[in-house]
């Protein structure tokens, strides 16, 4: 793919799509952006990316239109609003929607796009900002085999881990099921931890037996990183978290499928949510679970 000619538009620069669009810059893309908090700009604007006034403007010409935004409200808005990039689309054109939403969400945008005849992919990611400022993102692709061909190189911009899942509505709904294990497992280390904490064992042992042992995960390495070095930035909000667990167990309704666990770590989100800890890292949670236990997480 002859990149100077292959356009990008890019919308939804937050923490994950700032880093994801500068990638694509890097990779040689031309690429346009747009996000709603202007501010946001500037930073993807430096490394070279050309900003548009709307959404719909971003995408004018584009090939290739990556959508990065917080949930199905938010997609819905930057699509089909008034402003909405669904009006500056052409012919021919890939949306890749690396938003996570539900699948249901993914069903109408494909179909409103077919319909102007443009192609629609949906493209979840796994990991965070550090894989994604790295261009190292895990990402599962629904959608047409010839889509995901054609998309190939723009993904490849930006993650390093590619699975093609299946058609659309497949890649979104084995997002939500690993989101069954990011939830409870966050849960699980939040619990290992105070219980850990509560019998004196110095907090570097209990750290290294858990590292070193057969239990650890990348995700207990992530939120060990939350807990010794306070004050960072959020990486993942809880809110989004929320968002995911709401979103897993309406698909586990539908399919009629039982989730016990999960819907026992919603509680502990929507109780987190409502003490204002939405806009912390998910791994507040441990946080949370360390004041109830009358443990304290550092020290
Ligand atoms: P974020 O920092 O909160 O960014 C959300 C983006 O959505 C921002 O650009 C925001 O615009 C935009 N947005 C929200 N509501 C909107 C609306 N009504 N109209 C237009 N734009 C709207 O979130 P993030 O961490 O980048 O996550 C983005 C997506 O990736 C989410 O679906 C999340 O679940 C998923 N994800 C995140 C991670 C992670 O580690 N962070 C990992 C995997 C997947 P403003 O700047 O104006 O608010």
């Amino acid at each position: 793919m002859a990149k100077k000619r292959v356009k990008v538009g890019f919308v939804g620069l937050g923490l994950m799509g700032a880093p994801m669009a500068v990638n694509l810059i890097k990779a040689g893309f031309p690429v346009r952006v747009w996000n709603r908090t202007a501010d946001k700009v500037e930073p993807v604007a430096a490394a070279g990316a050309d900003k548009a006034p709307t959404a719909t403007d971003a995408v004018r010409g584009a090939d290739f239109v990556v959508v990065m935004v917080a949930d199905d409200a938010a997609f819905d808005s930057v699509l089909f609003g008034d402003v909405g990039l669904s009006r500056g689309l052409k012919r021919g054109a890939v949306l890749i929607n690396c938003s996570t939403t539900s699948p249901a969400m993914s069903f109408r945008a494909a179909t409103a796009l077919r319909s102007i005849s443009v192609r629609y992919l949906e493209a979840p990611v796994m990991r965070s900002v550090q894989a994604a400022r790295e261009g190292q993102l895990q990402m599962l692709v629904g959608g047409s085999r010839e889509d995901f061909a054609k998309a190939e190189p723009v993904l490849k911009a930006m993650a390093s881990d590619i699975h093609h899942v299946g058609d659309v509505g497949k890649a979104g709904s084995l997002k939500l099921a690993c989101n069954v294990l990011a939830a409870t497992m966050m849960q699980a280390y939040a619990e290992f931890f105070v219980l850990a904490r509560k019998t004196g064992v110095p907090f570097e042992t209990m750290m290294e037996v858990l590292r070193v042992g057969p239990l650890d995960s990348q995700l207990y390495r992530y939120a060990e990183q939350v807990v010794v070095n306070p004050g960072g930035r959020p990486t993942f909000y809880l809110k989004h978290m929320l968002k995911d667990v709401n979103l897993t167990l309406d698909l586990a309704r539908q399919l009629d499928v039982p989730l016990p666990l999960t819907a026992a770590v919603r509680q502990m989100l929507v109780a987190a949510k409502n003490l204002g800890r939405g806009d912390e890292d998910f791994a507040t949670i441990l946080d949370l679970m360390a004041g109830w236990a009358g443990v304290p997480v550092r020290g």
